[in-house]
């Protein structure tokens, strides 16, 4: 698109370089132990993760899609079973729901707040319906109070995909809190994220817990003793303690996350742009991604390109759309928000080492290509 990329979408190696003598010295303390897998890495990380997110138990697995999908499995969803979903969300989301063999029931999100609301899942609640899957699309919080208040009522499980959510908040809670169990992913890009893939489920319930350690462990809690069908999900004992080391600076990036996006908010108010969600709730946004949308995103995005800032899109197309959901005809009912999302969503640069000069250069670009594409 550019000849040079002036803002980068995301500096990982910056993110990391912060943490480079603690990865060393990690490595070296495994080193010296010698135990790479289930170890006490991985159960410090797990206390520790949990009390950040307000939890009783963490379980750390090899990544965020199996997170969502060996919750589906401990809690017995399978064929015949409904799962509510997002339209709009990464297609983890839908896979996971898939690979269970339980069907996909989308619904459209809200279209100021990009999450779904109870009112949505309200209408497509049937006598299968057995979960409900909210995404904290983009960082922000789904109304959980509400949604958890309706799956009581009906009798159905809440499982929060918070694999961009990391340390986000709603009502004092953090995301990971409310649902009968939440799925994260610690995929490097992410908030919190490790040197490879990771993932990890939170819940207050201890069965379930002790229920995904068999599943993420060839079904087994006792060595040679298989009690369930199980598989191999275990995050490793060096992801975890990187984790445990980026965890400490969650709070803190986060924190610069939310004063980039205020400094957005702030600048791009009188663009004809639309900006994402920023009432009281959204303060307390994640910010994993900072998502304009534009009738002419495609514009705008090459006039940014340009301008030496690079962007991405999340995502140009939702899943119901998608070559690996083409056999699943009742998909292709029509979900005309998300679809309208995918063709206008634009993420900006953000993330917890851009600098002031870079968020203001941002800005600029922003306000110029806005004007030339308007
Ligand atoms: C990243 C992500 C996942 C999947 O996580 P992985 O660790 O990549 O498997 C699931 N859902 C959402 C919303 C995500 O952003």
């Amino acid at each position: 698109m550019s000849a040079s990329v002036a803002v980068p979408f995301l500096d990982l190696q910056s993110i990391n370089a912060r943490f480079e003598p603690a990865f060393h010295a990690a490595l070296r303390d495994g080193m010296a132990r010698g135990q790479w897998v289930l170890g006490s890495e991985v159960a410090a990380f797990e206390r520790e993760f949990a009390q950040y997110c307000g939890c009783a138990h963490a379980v750390a697995v090899a990544n965020g899609m199996d997170a969502l999908e060996l919750v589906l499995r401990a809690w017995g969803v399978g064929p015949g079973d409904e799962v509510v979903v997002p339209g709009m969300t990464f297609v983890a989301t839908w896979l996971a729901v898939e690979m269970v063999g339980a069907t996909i029931v989308p619904v459209d999100p809200n279209p100021t707040t990009f999450t779904v609301d109870s009112a949505a899942v309200r209408h497509v609640l049937g006598p299968h319906t057995k979960a409900v899957i909210p995404v904290h699309l983009y960082g922000r919080v789904a109304p959980m109070k509400a949604l958890c208040a309706l799956a009581r009522r009906q009798g159905i499980r809440v499982l929060e995909d918070a694999a961009q959510a990391h340390g986000a908040e709603l009502a004092g809670r953090r995301a990971g809190s409310f649902g009968d169990a939440a799925a994260f992913s610690f995929y490097p890009a992410k908030n919190l994220g490790a040197l490879g893939d990771g993932g990890a489920i939170t819940t207050d319930d201890a069965a379930l817990a002790a229920a995904l350690r068999e599943l993420r462990n060839y079904g087994s809690s006792q060595r040679y003793v298989h009690r369930r069908i199980g598989r191999n999900s275990r995050l490793d004992e060096l992801q975890a303690a990187f984790l445990r080391l980026k965890l400490r600076s969650l709070d803190a990036d986060n924190a610069r996350r939310r004063a980039i996006a205020g400094r957005y908010l702030d600048a791009f108010s009188d663009l004809e742009l639309e900006l994402p969600p920023h009432d009281e709730d959204s303060d307390a946004s994640a910010w994993h991604l900072f998502v304009v949308r534009h009738s002419r995103r495609d514009a705008l995005r090459q006039a940014l390109a340009e301008r030496g800032v690079e962007t991405h899109v999340h995502y140009p197309a939702i899943p119901s759309a998608q070559q690996a959901f083409a056999h699943r005809c009742a998909l292709s009912a029509s979900l005309p928000v998300s679809a309208a999302m995918a063709a206008q969503v634009l993420s900006l640069p953000i993330g917890p080492t851009m600098r002031e000069a870079d968020v203001s250069r941002v800005i600029d670009a922003v306000r110029a290509a806005a004007q030339e594409v308007a």
